[in-house]
């Protein structure tokens, strides 16, 4: 593995120098930027990384970012797909306005284009077989060998480009190229494909067509046909450029747009391409394209993460043009950032144990108020009750505490959040001889404050719920779906580093009943216990179900 980086406070982006020159120079007048998914998959955080640096440079120069979908492969590509995928760009703040484009729905020009190059004796129709074209493509450091179908007559590869687009032919026996340099050192360039058949309906443009173009064909010239002047992608695609500029030089392309190549990101204890999470999916390792353990915009969106602390996530790592790999703790650094200022606080009991509160009286209780936010008087409080019976946490009890253990034990005292301190005078077992509840008594005279009546500092502050007012819940808290910092490393099988904690489900929580009807969108403070959201699928009214977000400090940070 290469080096983890961590973040800067001034992390650079090389394209904003480049597009500053641009518009200085008067290349360009102003600056036209395109975010191009293949709507084969869910979007991940590095399509994220994508989004924040294409519509990021479009809105601060003043510009535009186009969403077109590189829709070129149907025997792969859904509606499903399509929709979430502008879902989630919506979700992560960022508009296209009316400049929402399909690849697909440029095949019209593309095909007449494909025939200036056949004319120009500039393609040819190929009869190899996909193996045999393979074969005769050469390597790294052998030249590749010219097909025998490399000179066939222009007007048989117009009559036959024309019946294959008609369906004339099965799939794979014949396919369209491009007639460059099969010595060329740069295997992009030994005569690519440009057409395959393919008797597949496409999502968006239906059954019209039965010839697809490659990816490569389509895509340098949607950019020049939609006007992009910085077609921004990942290093993968360098050796390619080439081919992009050879396209741009033999049409009579409108524009001529410019690729730019930025490093992928790459995330610790994850795996992001699409294949694997769709395995991932299918074998039901995860719940679903959403699972709040995947790195999916869905995913994280479902987890609690908010569209703001993704967008810093990315302005913090910096655009750069070398690999690189960033810890997973920086993305839940974020996150943890931003909730801290907006989630408001409230008190939930994960584990339950009862603490019956014997000099209080029964069937009697009194109205606390609680402040949302410590330091954010502005965001108000609410109110929550006190009463005999109280839920602590079994965590925050210990019958023989520990060295340093400040919270309850019998005999000793603890100040429960927002109300009174508390004795345990005693423990009540079942007949395994485990704790199954608590008697104490409270200090009337200690309802501000940490002291007690006599004026004792007592050291423990816990969370708490009234029983009597209090809701139950279920709780879901996730870990590290890979125990393995690089699950993705080559010549390994990812799914043997899944790690198998990595949900872990508490039924019966207790929840302060303030958090009755609270909203979906609301990210809360647990005190103590994390930032949690409801789960927007599992979630009702009756049953609520809430996920943790993010622990409150990097508990990894220890391990
Ligand atoms: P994957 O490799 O994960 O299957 P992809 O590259 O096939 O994804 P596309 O739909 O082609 O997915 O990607 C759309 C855009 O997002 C492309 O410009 C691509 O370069 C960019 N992108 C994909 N993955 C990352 C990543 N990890 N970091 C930054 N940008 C990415
Ligand atoms: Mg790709």
């Amino acid at each position: 593995m290469t080096t983890v980086e961590q973040p800067s406070s001034t992390a650079h982006n090389f394209l904003k120098t480049i597009i500053e020159e641009d518009l200085k120079s008067g290349k360009h007048s102003s600056v036209v930027t395109r975010f191009p998914p293949e709507p084969n998959g869910y979007l991940h955080i590095g399509h994220a990384k994508s989004i924040c640096i294409n519509f990021g440079l479009a809105s601060e120069f003043g510009g535009r970012c186009h969403l077109r979908f590189d829709d070129t492969n149907p025997a792969k590509e859904e509606q499903e797909y399509i929709d979430s995928i502008k879902e989630s760009v919506r979700w992560l703040g960022f508009d296209w306005g009316e400049h929402l484009y399909y690849a697909s729905d440029t095949f019209e020009q593309l095909y007449q284009w494909a025939v200036c190059l056949i004319t120009e004796e500039k393609a040819y129709v190929e009869d190899l077989n996909a193996e045999q074209i393979r074969a005769y493509r050469g390597t790294l450091t052998e030249p590749g060998v010219e097909s025998p179908f490399r000179t066939r007559p222009v007007e048989e590869n117009l009559d036959l480009f024309a019946r294959m687009r008609n369906g004339e032919f099965p799939d794979g026996s014949h396919v369209l190229r491009a007639r460059i340099d099969m010595a060329s050192p740069n295997i992009s360039l030994r005569d690519p494909v440009l057409y395959r058949i393919l008797h597949t309906p496409h999502p968006h443009v239906g059954d019209a067509w039965k010839i697809y173009p490659m990816y490569d064909f389509a895509h340098g010239q949607a950019d020049a046909i939609e006007g992009i002047t910085h077609s921004i992608c990942t290093l993968e695609f360098e050796s390619h450029k080439p081919l992009y500029e050879w396209f741009l030089d033999n049409l009579p392309v409108p524009n001529r747009p410019r690729q730019y190549e930025f490093a992928r990101l790459n995330l610790t204890y994850t795996v992001m391409s699409k294949r694997k999470l769709q395995e991932l999916v299918q074998h039901g390792l995860v719940s679903g394209w959403d699972d709040p353990r995947l790195p999916t915009l869905e995913g994280l969106r479902r987890r609690g993460y908010t569209p703001a602390s993704i967008r810093n996530f990315c302005e913090q790592i910096g655009v750069g043009r070398s690999d690189s790999w960033i810890d997973v703790s920086i993305l839940e650094e974020s996150v943890r950032a931003d909730l801290n200022e907006s989630a408001p606080r409230a008190m939930a009991v994960l584990r339950p144990i009862k603490l019956v509160i014997e000099n209080y009286p029964a069937g009697q209780s009194e109205e606390l108020q609680a402040a949302h936010h410590p330091q954010k008087p502005e965001m108000g409080s609410r109110t929550i009750h006190f009463s005999r019976e109280i839920w602590i946490d079994a965590d925050d009890f210990m019958e023989t505490p520990s060295k340093g253990f400040h919270r309850l034990t019998v005999g000793g005292e603890v100040k429960l959040r927002f109300g009174y301190i508390v004795t345990c005078t005693g423990v009540i077992k079942d007949e395994q001889g485990a704790v199954v509840e608590l008697r104490g008594e409270y200090d009337p005279a200690s309802r501000e404050g940490i002291h007690t009546a006599d004026g004792r500092k007592v050291k423990g502050v816990i969370h708490w719920v009234s029983a009597a007012h209090s809701i139950s819940a279920e709780v879901r808290l996730f870990d590290r779906l890979f125990s393995d910092p690089n699950p993705d490393r080559s010549g390994a099988d990812y799914k043997q580093f899944l790690n198998h904690h990595s949900v872990e489900t508490l039924t019966g929580c207790q929840l302060e009943a303030a958090l009755t009807g609270a909203d979906m969108e609301t990210r809360y403070q647990f005190e103590r216990m994390g930032y949690f959201r409801q789960d927007s699928k599992d979630s009702t009214p009756d049953t609520l179900v809430f996920n943790r977000v993010v622990t409150l400090r990097d508990v990894w940070a220890k391990k």
